[in-house]
Order: structure tokens, then sequence, then C-alpha cells
């Protein structure tokens, strides 16, 4: 089953905008990751800034104070950085301080060394930039960047034909093509993963002929709103149950049925959208209503009532509504219970109607 959703998945280009939430849910559950990677980043710079200036008797110059200030520049940046997008303008800004930083403690190197180095350096960066969440424009950008400005063949005396340079530019092409090949399938993977996890949880979170939430994410979503939401105002369940149901299937078929159902649900998600509603199964919905007095509540239930009522359609039914307060200390299971006993009341007083239920 996995695999013949996968098949399909992979088949479909996904479109802009899942790729955009997969690349800003990359950067949010890598954030402390990427802070991690500049701190180290910059920690090397130091340390070798520091070697060559005391052992390598360069002196600890103004230059180094200008860089250790933009790092931290940097840095301080990114730890206040939530969207992706800034990042991966942050990310370059920092490839071109870093690289440029590096070139110049490089310079200080005997001549004959510094080839080696630029080599080193510059794979270091590409595999930091590789594992990094970046879009492809900014790892592209930061593989121009440290190519140009850690460029092993600028002002080092190497020529391209001899032994080194020959060795040296089969290392430049192989990090080149290792770091873009790793990037560009790491990221397919992952987006293809989490469309997978997408595609998967919504199924098991949505009800598949009304499009709107099922039991089991309402269990979760309202158990949480009833543990978490502020109680400055009260908290009210509704259960929600359609009149003569059994009817409309038996005189007009069970395509009907689900047109009605799927009007209904419709017509929930219009009156109660700023609330967590679900279809519990068969032709029973709830509403978990958190921060509502009780006028609130009866306001949206008439209304509710009334709006499935007037429905212009070939089909009209109505709806019964139970409502309960949600005591504090209430499980949601009990409020269910009490919700389906005031539903109980308003089916046997006539159904088309809302009534709360009576606290013992
Ligand atoms: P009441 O006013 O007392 O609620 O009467 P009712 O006929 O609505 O109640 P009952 O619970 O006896 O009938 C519910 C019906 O809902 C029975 C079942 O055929 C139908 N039903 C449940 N799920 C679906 C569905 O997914 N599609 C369709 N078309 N019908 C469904
Ligand atoms: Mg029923
Ligand atoms: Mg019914």
């Amino acid at each position: 089953m996995y695999k013949t959703i996968e098949d399909e998945v992979l088949k479909k280009a996904p479109p802009a905008e899942l790729k955009a939430e997969f690349i800003q849910h990359e950067f949010e559950r890598l954030h402390k990751f990427c802070v991690l990677i500049y701190v180290a980043s910059i920690a090397v710079w130091i340390l070798y800034d520091l070697i060559l200036s005391f052992i390598g008797d360069q002196a600890f110059t103004w230059r180094s104070m200008v860089f250790i200030t933009v790092f931290t520049i940097l840095l301080i940046v990114l730890l206040f950085t939530r969207q992706a997008r800034h990042f991966h303008w942050l990310n370059v800004l920092f490839v071109l301080t870093m690289t440029l930083g590096t070139r110049l403690l490089i310079d200080g190197l005997t001549i004959e060394h510094q080839a080696a180095w630029l080599l080193l350096a510059a794979s270091t960066t590409l595999f930091s930039a590789s594992i990094l969440p970046l879009s492809s424009g900014s790892f592209f950008a930061a593989q121009i960047i440290t190519w140009v400005l850690l460029n092993p063949f600028y002002d080092t005396e190497i020529d391209v034909l001899e032994l080194r340079g020959l060795m040296a530019v089969s290392y430049t092409v192989f990090v080149c093509a290792l770091t873009l090949y790793s990037f560009l399938t790491l990221s397919k993977a992952k987006l293809y993963n989490f469309i997978m996890s997408r595609l998967l949880l919504d199924q098991a979170y949505i009800d598949t002929l009304t499009e709107i939430p099922n039991r089991r994410s309402f269990m979760t979503r309202a158990d949480k709103q009833l543990h978490n939401a502020p109680r400055e105002h009260d908290h009210y369940l509704a259960m929600i149950d359609i009149d003569n149901f059994k009817k409309v299937n038996d005189v007009y078929g069970h395509d009907i049925g689900d047109e009605v159902l799927k009007r209904i649900a419709a017509d929930i998600k219009t009156v109660m959208s700023h609330f967590e509603y679900a279809r519990l199964g068969g032709e029973e919905f709830a509403i978990y209503l958190a921060g509502v007095r009780r006028e609130d509540v009866e306001a949206l239930a008439g209304e509710l009532c009334r709006v499935v009522r007037e429905q212009v359609t070939r089909h009209p039914v109505t709806i019964s509504i139970g409502l309960a307060k949600v005591l504090e200390g209430d499980t949601l299971n009990q409020a269910l219970i009490k919700a389906d006993a005031a539903l109980y009341e308003s089916k046997h007083s006539g159904k088309d109607r809302y009534t709360f239920h009576q606290q013992a």
C-alpha cells in the first residue's frame, strides 16, 4: 500500500505551495542545527586566526576584529530568523564573509601551502552548505561564491597543467559534483518524505466523504482545547444529528444521502469556522466551542439550524443539536455523553432544534 501511494506521489511534480511549506518546515526543524553549524564555523575560523596570529607571527589585526564582529552579527540575526527565505539570503552573506575571511587567513601562509588549504576550506564550506536547509538558489550561490573566493588557482602560482594543478582540478571537480549531487538528491528525498507524511496524515485525519476532520482528528484537537484553551469564557460541546436521514436514503438513494452529508458538513464549516468541528461517523457531527458565552452558543446553534433548514435544494433536511457545557474536570468523553443526552432531548421534543443539557 505504502509503495502504491509512494509511486503516485513520485509521478507528480509537487505543487509550489507544498514545496514552500516543506522548505519552511525543514528550516524550523533544523534551526538549532543551523545555529550549531554557524557557531562551529566561526569557532574554527577564530582558532585558525589565533594559530596564524600567535604561532605564525602574523599579529592579531583590526581585520580579525572586523570579521569576528560581522560573523557575530550574522549569528545573532540567524538566532532571530524565523522565515526560511530570509535564512537563504542570510546564508549567502555568511558564506561570502566566511570565505573572504578564510582567504585572508590563507594568504598568511607560505605560497606552497596555500592551494591545499584553499581546497580544504572550500570542501568544508560546501559540505556544511549541503547539509543546511537551503533552497537550490541559495546553495548554488554558495557554490559560486566559494569557488570564486577560495579558487585554488588564483594568486597561488599553481599551473593547472602540472602535477599539483591537475590534482587540484580533479579534487575541485569531485567536491563540486559530490556536494551538488548529494544536496539535490537529499533535498528531493526529504521533500517526497514530507509530501508522503502529509498525504498519509490527511488521509488519517480527514473524512473522505465530507472532507472535514474526522473523529480521530476531533478527539485529539478538542481534547487539546479542553485542556489548554483559556477559561475566561466557557467551553461547550455540540453534537449534531441529521433528522430522518434514513428516509432520505430510502426515498432518494444512498448517493443523494451522501450529497446531503456533504452539504451539512459544508454548512457546519461555514457557520462554525472558528471552532473545532468534525464528522464523528454516519450522520453525526460534533463541534467543540472554546471561549464562548451561552448567548454565543445559542446564536450559533440557531444559525446552523436555520442555514440547514433554509437551504434551497431538492432534498431539504433539518438537523437536531445537543449542547453541553464542558465543566472544569470533565473529560471529553463525559462531555460527549452529556451532549448526546441533550441531542436525544432535541429529537424527542420535535427535532430541528437545539437543546442544552440540564446539569443534574
Ligand atoms: P433521527 O431523526 O432519529 O436521527 O432518524 P434517522 O433516520 O436520521 O436516524 P438513524 O440513526 O436511524 O439513521 C441514520 C442513517 O444514516 C442510517 C444509515 O443508512 C445512514 N448513514 C450512515 N452513514 C451514511 C453515509 O455515509 N452515507 C449515507 N448515504 N447514509 C449514511
Ligand atoms: Mg443517528
Ligand atoms: Mg439522524
